[in-house]
């Protein structure tokens, strides 16, 4: 097993200029491009092994992007419509594309977010407005954590668990399947966990409950706390 650092300051700082950059990257309209990974592939080991990261960020989330913009060409009236919008007008989009723009689309945007939401495991936690939040509406960290993992579990087949906003500026924890996005149900989505198997299988094989406590040790909450401050204003 390799030696595993934590992160300094200024790598978090680094990860974050990252985080941004990738956020303003999904007001921008297709031609959709894959963005590039906020850190090496083997960085996230040994809870999420190299090989999975290269197969999973660079076949699958590239061939989201592929058949996302094969679905758009020549799409001329949606042509001007960034991710997040085609997600959150999904009801506009011509409905002989629609199906295409819902699963790649939402593909496209989750795993966007996803490699986001990640980073070499690391003492900090939510904080700011997204702690006291947080405390509010679960009672603690490691409830809510209970609570993602729970509704990793309960996603029967593919799909994602998710820590969203709603209308009203509520945190709320649920499911969704295949790669529906909150936003094409009003939420916003503040942090999500991919329980697709192939987001798991070459390591934890048929043990998702394993697959969720690492990815929980992984997570990226000052990328989460910032997020949480931009979403609610
Ligand atoms: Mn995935």
């Amino acid at each position: 097993m390799k030696t595993k650092i934590l992160m300094t300051r200024r790598e978090a700082l680094v990860l974050s200029a990252g985080a941004a950059a990738a956020v303003s990257a999904s007001a921008q309209p297709a031609p959709f491009t894959l963005p590039k990974l906020p850190y090496a592939a083997d960085a996230l080991e040994p809870y999420i092994d190299a090989r999975t990261m290269e197969i999973h960020h660079g076949k699958h989330h590239q061939a989201y992007v592929d058949n996302l913009n094969k679905a758009l060409s020549g799409q001329t009236r949606i042509a001007g419509w960034s991710l997040d919008e085609l997600l959150r007008r999904l009801g506009e989009v011509p409905e002989s594309i629609r199906t295409a723009v819902r699963n790649h689309g939402g593909g496209h945007a989750n795993h966007s977010l996803f490699w986001q939401l990640l980073a070499p495991p690391r003492q900090s936690g939510p904080a700011g407005a997204l702690q006291k939040a947080i405390d509010a509406a679960f009672g603690s960290r490691s409830a809510l954590e209970e609570k993602l993992k729970a509704a990793g579990m309960q996603v029967f087949g593919s799909g994602w668990a998710w820590l969203s906003l709603d209308a009203q500026n509520r945190l709320t924890v649920h499911g969704l399947p295949n790669q529906d996005s909150p936003l094409m149900e009003n939420r916003r989505p503040l942090l999500g966990i991919d329980v697709w198997e192939h987001a798991y299988y070459l390591k934890y094989q048929n043990r998702r409950a394993d697959y969720l406590d690492a990815v929980l040790r992984l997570i990226n909450w000052d990328f989460v706390s910032d997020r949480f401050e931009r979403l609610r204003a």
